[in-house]
């Protein structure tokens, strides 16, 4: 799985000169001052000043993970296409020791174990079904069936690519729902790659956002 940013036009100086507008015009600006202003923003729930930054990214991912990303309705999208290209054999496989493989307790409260125990053999079966589901998809096309079609038997592990563009209030909301301890593994990945240049290109934003507890505003 991979984050990359593709491009920005995002800065800690956008959110507050967009806020000092209903107050004082384009003045200049100073560090401390700014800095306290986007705290008392975070605080505030005063939100529409973080709307003037965008963030698109790549993020090249399994299809169980680009159809939880593409939930965010505050964003705007592009994925490729199984419809106009013939995909990669490019499988997703949970061989990442820090991935939990067995979950205990009940729906809403689970709690995962990493049971290394199980992980060569799930990485065996996930070896056989993705060779089945591929053998049969090119099968399909080498008989002269449609891509859209053939496409169909592919499993939910195989690769995606998207674009993804949020402004940075978006992507807050993002963030904290996909980096929270709840929400899936992969997507908590993607989404700490994410948080680290939102991070670096903003970070008194980055700072006021954690501070104020990784809260959607
Ligand atoms: C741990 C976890 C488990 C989940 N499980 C499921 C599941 O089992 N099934 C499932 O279908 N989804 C599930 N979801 C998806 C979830 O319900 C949201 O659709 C998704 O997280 C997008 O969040 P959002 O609506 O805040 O984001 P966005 O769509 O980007 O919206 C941003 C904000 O805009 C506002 N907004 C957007 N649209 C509306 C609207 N129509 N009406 C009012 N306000 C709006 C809200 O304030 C919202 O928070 C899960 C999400 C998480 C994090």
């Amino acid at each position: 799985m991979d984050v990359k940013l593709i491009e920005d036009m995002a800065d800690d100086i956008h959110v507050v000169r967009a806020a000092r507008v209903s107050t004082e015009g384009n003045k200049s600006i100073d560090a401390k001052a700014s800095e306290r202003l986007i705290l008392y923003l975070m605080r505030n729930k005063h939100a529409s000043p973080f709307e003037h930054s965008m963030f698109t990214f790549y993020v090249h991912a399994p299809i169980f993970i680009t159809r939880e990303i593409l939930r965010h309705r505050w964003a705007s999208f592009n994925e490729e296409s199984g419809r106009y290209r013939e995909l990669d054999p490019d499988f997703y496989y949970p061989k990442d020791e820090n991935r939990p493989l067995q979950q205990v307790g009940k729906t809403g409260d689970y709690q995962f174990v990493t049971a290394e125990h199980l992980r060569e053999d799930v990485l065996n079966k996930f070896e056989e079904a993705y060779g089945t589901a591929w053998s049969a998809y090119e099968l399909m096309l080498h008989d002269g069936v449609a891509k859209e079609v053939a496409r169909m038997v592919l499993p939910l592990g195989i690769y995606s690519s998207l674009y993804v563009t949020m402004n940075a209030r978006s992507l807050m909301n993002f963030l904290a729902l996909r980096t929270a301890n709840d929400a899936q593994w992969e997507i908590r990945y993607i989404a700490s790659q994410m948080e680290y240049f939102f991070q670096d290109i903003m970070p008194l934003t980055h700072n006021a956002w954690v501070l104020n507890g990784r809260q959607a505003i």
